[in-house]
Formats: structure tokens, C-alpha cells, sequence
């Protein structure tokens, strides 16, 4: 099975609390491959930027193994822009600007060689661009969604058909009320599987997330960071590490999911200590385990 990831790359202008960063490395897509490089390589990169996209991050990108073959460069274009800023309340964004530029008609191609047995992750994009991945599909694939409020209000028919073709749909606490149109999360979860979605994670931010599987609820703890600086792309870094870890699994079943749930868990925990993807860029197998050893231990507990 190859792992392909589908979305945006792009360059940020990110202010929060603590600093400020401009023409960072960002897009969805990029913190997925780059987090799911930890745990499978070669991850395709399937997505588009301009001829002014930097090359260190290309260097950056391909020393991780990460092959961009597929990654379009359209001569002349700009490539996608995005600007937010972070109140003293991390969870709260404001989103500065979103200049979309090549981006704007991105048409993601799948080669044929990709077109069956794949593991596909569709990153954060309009559900009708998702759509039209799938649609592009053959035969067996697993394929892992990621979504955002502004489509299930505004796209909510397009999502419900990128539901019905998604094995593992992941999105946080606000979204999945949206979605299902129900308040509490377990009615919730249990409605939104109907959509399709065998699995299930809901995200709740600093406090975890919730996995649903059939009659299973499995909750993974947050990990109790005391240095957060830039909470930019954790969501994809979850969807990347969780990718990786069950791409690389030898099978798919509610154990190595929920080993998937806290491989993205940790992998967000280490987004957020450093801006950009910096904390993702330097990482080591031995970290990253000692880090899924301590959200075990976080909620280990005797019966006696
Ligand atoms: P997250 O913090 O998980 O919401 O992801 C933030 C990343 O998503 C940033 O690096 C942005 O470049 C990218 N992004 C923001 N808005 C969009 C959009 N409308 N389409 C695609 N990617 C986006």
C-alpha cells in the first residue's frame, strides 16, 4: 500500500501569544507527510505551489523522504498563503487572511499506479476537490478524512458523499456537533459513523480525543505540555502521525487504531512546542516512543 496525502501547502504568517512568524512553512498537507514520516517512508505528497515556494522547504521535505513528485509547481503562480493570529486562549484563531493563488485550481491527480490498494489521507479541502479524488480511486483503498466547520456548514451534501467512501473520519468536538446536528458527542458519534465512517476520532483540544469504533469508546488522554507556542497544524499533525502509525500496522483493527490515536496525539504535542513545523523536523523514533510510553502512563491505573 502506498501512503498518499492530499491538501494544501503553503507559507503562513502566524502570531500568537508568544512571537510571530512570517512565510513559514505550512498547509495542511505538509504537517500530515511531514508527521507521517516518522512512521512510513516514502509518503506522495500530492498537491500544488508556485515557482516562489522556497527550495530550502522542498530540501526539508525531501531529507524526510517525503516524495514530491506529484507535488505540481505551476511556473509564474504564487503559492498558497494563509495568516492567523491566537488569542492568550489557544483555542481561539482569528484567521488574518487566506490567499488561496494556485490553489484556487488545484486539480489533484491521482497516477495509476496510486489508483488502487492505497492508503489516502484527504487533508482539510472544499469536499467537492475530495470528491473528486475518490471518485478517481479503484478497487480497495483506506482512506482517512480530515474537515472543517466552513464545509459542513456550507458543503454539507458534498461532505456526506466523501462520508460514505471514508474508513476514518477525524475532527474535533465543535465540528462533529455541527455535524451531526447533536449536542452530545456520543449521540453524536454514533450518528455521524451512520454517515459512513468506521472509525471515528473526535479531537476535544487540550483535552484529548475519543475514538468510536462499533460498540467501542476509547478516550486518549492530552498530553500536559507546559511550553505551547504555536498551535498551527496540530489537527493535521494528529491525522499524519495517526496515517503513518496504521499505514506502517499490519492490520487495521480497533488495537492498532487506538496506537494510532496516541501516535497523533503525541505528534501534536510536539507541533506545538516549536512555530512552523520546526518541532516536527527534528524528531527521532526514541522521542516519539518515549513520548507514547508517557501519555500510557498518564492514565494507567492499578484496581487495587
Ligand atoms: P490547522 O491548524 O490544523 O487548522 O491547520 C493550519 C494549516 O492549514 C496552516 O498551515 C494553513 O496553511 C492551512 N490552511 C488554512 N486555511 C486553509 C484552507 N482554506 N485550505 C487549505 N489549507 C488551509
Amino acid at each position: 500500500m502506498d501512503l498518499l496525502v492530499v491538501g494544501s501547502v503553503g507559507l503562513d504568517n502566524v502570531e500568537t501569544p508568544f512571537g510571530k512568524i512570517e512565510n513559514a512553512l505550512g498547509g495542511a498537507a505538509t504537517f500530515i507527510a511531514l508527521s507521517a514520516s516518522y512512521f512510513t517512508k516514502p509518503v506522495k505528497l500530492i498537491g500544488v505551489v508556485g515557482d516562489d515556494f522556497p527550495e530550502e522547504h522542498v530540501e526539508m521535505l525531501e531529507d524526510h523522504m517525503i516524495e514530491l513528485e506529484h507535488l505540481e509547481v505551476v511556473k509564474g503562480g504564487k503559492t498558497f498563503r494563509w495568516g492567523g493570529r491566537y488569542h492568550y486562549d489557544l483555542n481561539v484563531r482569528d484567521t488574518l487572511f487566506t490567499d488561496l493563488n494556485v490553489f484556487e485550481h488545484f486539480n489533484p491527480i491521482i497516477p495509476d499506479r496510486f489508483k488502487n490498494n492505497s492508503f489516502v489521507v484527504l487533508g482539510n479541502i472544499i469536499p467537492s476537490l475530495q470528491q473528486n479524488v475518490i471518485d478517481q480511486l479503484e478497487g480497495d483503498n483506506f482512506i482517512v478524512t480530515d474537515t472543517m466547520n466552513l464545509w459542513i456548514e456550507t458543503t454539507y451534501d458534498d461532505l456526506l458523499k466523501v462520508l460514505k467512501s471514508t474508513d476514518a473520519l477525524i475532527i474535533n468536538d465543535s465540528e462533529a456537533r455541527l455535524l451531526a446536528k447533536e449536542v452530545n458527542l456520543i449521540k453524536a458519534a454514533r450518528i455521524i459513523r451512520d454517515m459512513g465512517p468506521e472509525y471515528l476520532i473526535i479531537k476535544k483540544g487540550e483535552h484529548g480525543a475519543l475514538l468510536f469504533h462499533e460498540e467501542v469508546v476509547f478516550s486518549a488522554p492530552a498530553y500536559p505540555l507546559e511550553a505551547v507556542f504555536d498551535p498551527t497544524g496540530a489537527g493535521d499533525t494528529f491525522v499524519g502521525g495517526f496515517a503513518g502509525y496504521l499505514h506502517n500496522a499490519v492490520d487495521i483493527n480497533m488495537d492498532t487504531v487506538k496506537r494510532a490515536v496516541i501516535y497523533g496525539s503525541a505528534m501534536a504535542s510536539f507541533c506545538v512546542e516549536k512555530f512552523s513545523t520546526k518541532g516536527l523536523e527534528e524528531l527521532d523514533k526514541l522521542q516519539i516512543h518515549d513520548r507514547f510510553i508517557g501519555f500510557r502512563e498518564l492514565s494507567r491505573f492499578d484496581d487495587e
